[in-house]
């Protein structure tokens, strides 16, 4: 991906996160769960996007708006873009999946590359946000956005937030938690006072896809370079497009000049109807 290691490093923890202090000193989190590995590979690969974004902002406006990035929502599409649009896609595995197989030798030595690509991309309902496929991910976000905007409106009451939480799961996803802990509970943002946080997830996978088709239609054979294991041509991309104007353009305006579009559903849509439509023989 281009993530620099002589201005980064990767560590561990409970929640893996990005934290910047400067484009030369961008960190980077992960945890190990030891007998699954979409975890730790996955949110590599995601906070890795985040990091991209801070190494790639131009040092010479640190400390000013141009030196920093424009806004939650986009720097989620980065993360997400790389996640999902390229670390869940065909290309991508398709090089790197027999270097995974030579280091976990035993345990996938009996599953071929597609049986690998169906698996990292499986829809289920599940109860943990962050654990959720790139199909039902938007559905958590949509019932923490109904219900904060009703906290805001004075129409729910916090002591109602549990059984609301429940009722909704149970409408968009069909499960329901056992406990508040995988329940309404399970994320840091509200307790912390984080309101129209969460949104920004559902914008990040949005631009993503924007993003992502606009790339390819501007570097020649991309998803031939990928399958080549070669990312730097998307990393400079990103780079000169987005990561180096800091906060020069508004979000909206930067999706404008960098897709002609301001942000919009359909790429996404269409993303998603083509990659599980072909997976799920839909
Ligand atoms: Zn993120």
């Amino acid at each position: 991906m281009g993530y620099d290691f002589e201005r980064g490093r990767l560590d561990l923890s409970a929640h893996p996160f990005t934290t910047s202090f400067h484009p030369t000193d961008v960190r980077v989190t992960t945890r190990v769960h030891e007998h699954e590995l979409q975890s730790c590979l996955f949110s590599c690969i995601h906070e890795g996007g985040h990091g991209l974004y801070d190494q790639g902002l131009d040092q010479q406006h640190f400390g000013t708006p141009l030196g920093d990035s424009v806004s939650l929502g986009i720097h989620e599409s980065q993360s997400r873009l790389w996640e999902n649009c390229v670390g869940r896609s065909r290309p991508f595995w398709r090089f790197f999946y027999p270097v995974l197989q030579q280091t976990f030798h035993d345990q996938l030595r009996g599953v071929d590359v597609e049986q690998f690509y169906a698996a990292i991309n499986r829809v289920k309902p599940s109860l943990i946000r962050v654990e959720a496929d790139e199909l039902t991910y938007n559905l958590h976000i949509m019932l923490r956005f109904e219900i904060e905007q009703d906290l805001i409106e004075g129409k729910t009451q916090p002591e109602d937030l549990p059984a609301i939480w429940n009722r909704k799961m149970e409408e968009y996803l069909g499960i329901v938690p056992s406990t508040d802990a995988e329940g309404v509970l399970q994320d840091v943002h509200w307790s912390f006072g984080s309101f129209g946080y969460f949104p920004t997830y559902t914008l990040g996978n949005l631009y993503s896809v924007q993003f992502f088709e606009q790339a390819k239609l501007e570097i020649p054979q991309l998803e031939d370079a990928i399958a080549a294991g070669q990312l730097m041509g998307l990393r400079r991309w990103l780079e000169q497009k987005i990561h180096r104007w800091g906060r020069m353009f508004t979000p909206t305006h930067l999706a404008e000049r960098v897709t002609g579009s301001t942000i919009n559903p359909e790429p996404f849509l269409k993303y998603v109807e083509r990659k599980y439509g072909e997976l799920y023989q839909l």
